[in-house]
């Protein structure tokens, strides 16, 4: 088995760059008909699609992930919220707010008390699905983590509110460490290896445990061989060229799959934002967005089963877009300063890790959503059902996991607008709701009919029903 530093190598992304340079429009043609029979694509195939400029061939690449998306993942958006435990870091990265020299930012780490507030504010939401984030320490503070996790997971707010899935975004870790991390019901853990261009790396990360790229290019290995399936990967685009940090990812990914007979459960496309006292404010590579809607389609076809997270570092408008292009799930009134969901805007603005472009509060997101008739989901079902990792891809593949996924979705959006929504919210979602059980029906009325029975238990009180 090869070693994942001569898998992702500088020279080999760039044979790949250059191999894929000046061919056809015909071969672009072929590889965006192969994406869309969901064959996915392999790193140089993707690289071909990188290279569109064309207008008419960017169309087509849109179209083509749109339809793929759909395929597979029906008209869902899954939401989520990140939950900033803390934002003192000991790294020094060069665009980050938390940045250990940042003298100005107020330094904050929530007790367990100020924990389950939090996650009570989030559960008001309607929120079941949360991301745990931190700095990084010299030592992995694994304690105070694995204890973050626990009170989270205890917090039940009125009308049947609870977190029924964590995910965990912190700093690589030892084997044993991550042990212990595979024991805390977490779902998925994810680490962006910001830039997988070696030099640039070493420029943006120059002191600290960070420092080390290939400490963090090996931590889905560790985190693998601890047992934990589900894992997220991704970069930070604007650090380097966007077509070189989507070769590596395409490379790591298949590594994944080839090494341990699973891929990443998600892929991250967050984009460089201006962060305080950051010596880097702006995007060494600046990436437009129609090159970032062509990326994510290119994602799309290349990694079809794979899930791509967006986060509200991008405006409404492109979100939008990208949710019809590739993106599966969304963050949501995300805030990126400890103890923020709970206190003022202003307060949380001198603790806050960067720039966020979509404020909007949930209730405006899920009417948005589903007025565009996509069906904004809450769902866990797979992850407390043990569908994970290989079990999981074994049922997305031959594209059996839509006959969970769909109902599964309308049933956690029901139980949101029962429990939480506006006058406004309940009826775009109702009729969204309407449209996608209409459409059930014209095929399988049996599974119409548990929906329906299955909404009146709602009414009756009934909470958390799930495939
Ligand atoms: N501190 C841990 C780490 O770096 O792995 C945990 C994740 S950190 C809280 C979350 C992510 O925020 C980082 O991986 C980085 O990609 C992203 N980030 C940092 N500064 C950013 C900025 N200025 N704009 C956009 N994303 C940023
Ligand atoms: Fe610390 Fe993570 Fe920010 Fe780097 S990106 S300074 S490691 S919080």
């Amino acid at each position: 088995m090869k070693q994942l530093q001569e898998v992702i190598s500088e020279e080999r992304i760039f044979n790949v760059l250059s191999d894929a340079a000046g061919s056809s429009r015909q071969e672009a043609g072929r590889i965006i008909d192969k994406g869309r029979n969901l064959q996915g694509l392999s790193p140089k195939e993707a690289a071909v699609l990188l290279t569109i400029d064309e207008e008419d061939l960017r169309q087509l690449l849109l179209q083509a992930a749109r339809e793929v998306k759909e395929q597979i993942y029906g008209k869902r958006l899954v939401i989520f919220a990140p939950l900033y435990l803390d934002n003192i870091c000991h790294n020094s990265c060069l665009y980050c707010g938390f940045r250990k020299e940042n003298q100005k930012i107020e330094r904050r780490r929530l007790s367990m008390e100020e924990i389950k507030k939090e996650v009570s504010a989030l559960q008001k939401e309607g929120h079941k699905r949360l991301l745990i984030l931190t700095g990084e320490k010299r030592d992995a503070d694994l304690d105070y983590l694995l204890d973050g996790i626990a009170a989270a997971y205890q917090v039940q707010t009125k009308k049947g509110g609870q977190t029924r899935r964590i995910n965990v975004e912190v700093a690589p870790m030892t084997d044993k460490e991550f042990e212990s991390l595979a024991e805390a019901n977490i779902g998925t853990y994810t680490c962006f290896q910001e830039t997988y261009h070696r030099p640039t790396y070493k420029r943006m990360h120059p002191r600290g445990r960070k420092a080390d790229f290939d400490w963090r290019l090996t931590v889905m290995d560790r985190a693998q061989r601890a047992g934990i399936d589900d894992v997220g990967i991704g970069a930070l685009f604007g650090l380097y060229d966007y077509r070189y940090e989507v070769v590596a990812m395409l490379l790591h990914a298949q590594y994944l799959s080839e090494t341990y007979g699973v891929g990443p459960h998600t892929v991250s496309v967050p984009r460089l934002q201006p962060a305080a006292e950051a010596p880097i404010r702006k995007s060494p590579y600046p990436i437009s967005d129609e090159d970032f809607k062509k990326l994510v389609a290119v994602l799309r076809l290349a990694i079809p089963y794979t899930g791509i997270i967006l986060s509200t570092r991008e405006p409404v408008s492109l979100r939008n877009q990208l949710f019809m292009h590739g993106v599966s799930q969304i963050s949501v009134g995300s805030r990126t300063a400890p103890g923020a969901y709970q206190q003022d805007e202003q307060g949380c603005g001198k603790r806050a890790q960067f720039t966020l472009h979509d404020s909007r509060p949930m209730s405006e997101v899920v009417a948005e959503v589903a007025k565009a008739n996509y069906i904004p989901s809450f769902c866990t079902a797979c992850y407390r059902e043990g569908r994970t990792g290989e079990a999981f891809m074994d049922l997305a593949i031959p594209g059996k996991i839509s006959n969970y996924c769909k109902p599964n979705a309308m049933l956690t959006f029901k139980e949101y607008l029962t429990n939480y929504a506006d006058e406004v919210t309940t009826k775009a979602g109702e009729a969204c709701l309407n449209h996608h059980l209409r459409e059930i029906k014209s095929g399988d009325k049996q599974l119409a009919q548990w929906i329906e029975r299955a909404f009146d238990r709602m009414q009756r009180g009934e909470r958390d029903i799930y495939l």
